[in-house]
Formats: structure tokens, sequence, C-alpha cells
């Protein structure tokens, strides 16, 4: 990609009106948008929702939307050729194409999947189409599914190598505190250094994480900005609001500063894309090791491990006080552990989680 590129997520609230119909206005609006960008040389991926709302919309004939996760998941493939007809209009009248990619967590754990979404949606982007994603809502398995788009925004953001991810939602940004219990709130312009602990985002678990509103925002943006990609949080429904959000205008939504050095593509998939299947607790001397030399974790470091993992499978590596510093590749599986020796975790596919 080029190396002004974004990755431009819509939510739910802001794709559907209050009925739950597509709000075309919205996305006339933004097509405009990404078509302006396009024109001075930004490429630009969406990931939009609303795939459930508009189908609930569609078929539940007014009655309360239901609860029940597969239909929800059925729900979504009635809502999906909807929102993907309205995109399409939207874009035309802009005279761009649309292209529909649908992703499940399991395409970024694979490695191969993973490759293979990233070579489609340059292609696509090779081919003047506008790339529009969602969840593979109606086949993902629930166990697994991301359940929120901010952080499947935030995987395609380190897919495409973007430099910006914008979250366009239905508040002005973050705020100091809730508007509804506090009147004297006020947006949060700039978030300058991010939390040094990446706990809860490093794809912990392998469940999915998060329903969405200001916490999964965070979580992604912290996800982002950590691989080195600019993010900002604004709102959906005012004027031009991705260009004014890649502007980083004062004022306008929150930006969350990018750390200085970027992970490679192959770090970010490590770090946040994979789940883990094990974790590994080390000593001291290890930890050190790590952050301070940039070493490979040796056996002699590890205290303690859990997990069924195999050679190649990711884990998390964990402090002497449980602390999360790191995740990476494991080179040997939990039962050559036992007694074997040599380099559990090679510095090549070891990513650091914590601030140094
Ligand atoms: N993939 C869901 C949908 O299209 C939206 C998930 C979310 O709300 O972030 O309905």
């Amino acid at each position: 990609m080029t190396s002004r590129s974004v990755v431009v997520k819509i939510g739910t609230t802001s794709v559907t009106d209050a009925r739950g119909g597509i709000a075309h206005d919205v996305l006339d609006a933004v097509a405009a948008d990404v078509a302006a960008l396009r024109a001075e040389g930004w490429s630009v991926v969406v990931v939009t929702s609303g795939a459930i709302t508009a189908g609930w919309a569609e078929v539940g004939e007014g009655r309360p939307r239901p609860s029940e996760s597969i239909t929800l998941q059925a729900v979504s493939a009635v809502g999906q050729p909807l929102l993907m007809d309205a995109w399409r209009r939207a874009f035309a009248t802009q005279h761009l194409a649309v292209g529909q990619v649908l992703l499940a967590p399991l395409d970024f754990s694979h490695r191969g999947q993973y490759l293979h979404a990233r070579s489609t949606l340059e292609a696509l982007g090779s081919l003047g189409v506008v790339a529009v994603v969602n969840e593979n809502d109606a086949v993902a398995d629930e166990e697994i599914r991301f359940g929120d788009n901010d952080r499947l925004a935030a995987l395609v953001a380190n897919l495409v190598a973007a430099s910006h991810l914008v979250l366009l939602t239905d508040t002005p940004g973050l705020l100091t505190a809730d508007p509804r219990l506090d009147p004297t709130a006020t947006l949060i312009d700039v978030v300058a250094s991010i939390d040094t602990s990446l706990e809860g985002v490093a794809g912990r678990s392998r469940s999915g994480v998060g329903s969405g509103g200001m916490a999964s925002k965070v979580a992604a943006a912290r996800m982002a900005t950590w691989s080195g990609v600019t993010t900002v949080i604004a709102p959906a429904r005012e004027a031009t609001p991705l260009r004014r959000a890649v502007r980083g205008q004062h004022d306008f939504g929150t930006t969350f500063e990018p750390r200085p050095e970027r992970l490679s593509a192959r770090k970010a998939w490590i770090a946040f894309a994979v789940a883990s299947a094990g974790t590994l607790r080390i000593n001291q001397g290890a930890l050190q090791a790590l952050e301070n030399h940039g070493r490979s974790l040796l056996r002699v470091g590890v205290e303690s491990f859990s997990g069924d993992f195999v050679e190649g499978d990711a884990v998390e590596i964990l402090g002497p006080q449980d602390q999360l510093l790191a995740k990476g590749l494991v080179r040997v599986s939990a039962e050559g552990l036992v007694d074997g020796d040599d380099v559990v975790v090679h510095r090549d596919d070891l990513v650091l989680l914590r601030m140094s």
C-alpha cells in the first residue's frame, strides 16, 4: 500500500437509522469523502458494520431484536447483501466500484489465509475498486467471532499496513467522562502516549472480545497505535469526517498518536492477529535478556508453562509476576519443552508488548 492509506470503520449506529434501515445519507457522505481522499492519492479500505441491524429491519416485522446468536448470524446473511447494495449505490455516484471481503478470525490466525486476504485487498486496490470489509458473521464460529468491528478494523489496518485507522461513530470522540452522567465532560483531542500495558488487547484468548462501545474502540486504538498506525475516533455524521480525521484537525475527534517505530507486518500479525495457544512464565534473567538485550527466549529462562501448544503456535510470555511481556511463536511443543533445551522462542518470532 502507499504510505498514505486509511482503513475507515463505520459503526452500526452510523450506518443504520433509528428504525434499523440503512442510513443512505451517511453512506453517500462517506463515499464522497472516500472518493475525495482517493483523488488526493490515498488508498482507502472501508470496514462496515450494520448487517445484523439492517437484516432485522428487513425480516423482523417490527419485533424486538432476537438475542440468540444463531438467529443473529442468519439475520446477518439477510442484511449483508442489503448493506453491500447500499454501498455499491453510494460509491456508484462517485464512479467507483466496490468489492466485498468478509473475514473471520481464522483468516487472521492462519498465516497463509492472512497473506491471501492481504493479496486480495491489494489486488482490489490495483483494480481501483473500494474494498468493503465486514466480519463473516453468517458462518464464523460463535465461540471465536470478533463480535465487534473495531478489533476487525484494527487488524485490517495491520494487514494492509495502513498509516491511519479512522473509527467513525455516533460520539464526538473520546470524552473525559460519560456525558450522560457528567455534563462537564469534554473531548480529548490527542492521546499522546498509549498505556504501557497491552493487557487484554494482544489477542489474549481465543474467544471474541468486547461488544462495541468506547472500550472496544480504545482497545482497537491501542492495538493499531502500538503497530504504528495513527488512530482517530471521530463523529460519522459531521461534514467530511474522514478527511478531517486524517488531517488531524484540532477539536475534531480524538487522535491516538502512534508509536514512533512501526512493527513489521509479520510482528504485528504475531502480536495481535494470531490467537495464543498457551503461556510461558519466565524468570527475571530471561526478562532482562528479552527486554534489555533483544535476545531469544531460552529453555533455561522458562519457569513454567501452560497450554497444549505445538511448534509454530503463538504463546503469551509472562513475567515473574504474571505480567504480560511479549508474544511469540514457539519453536518447541509443550511436550518438547519439558526436557528440550536451546531456543524456545527465537527473537525474530518475538514481539515485546511493554514500553521500554
Ligand atoms: N459485523 C456486525 C454487523 O455487520 C457488526 C459488529 C459490530 O457492531 O461492530 O452487523
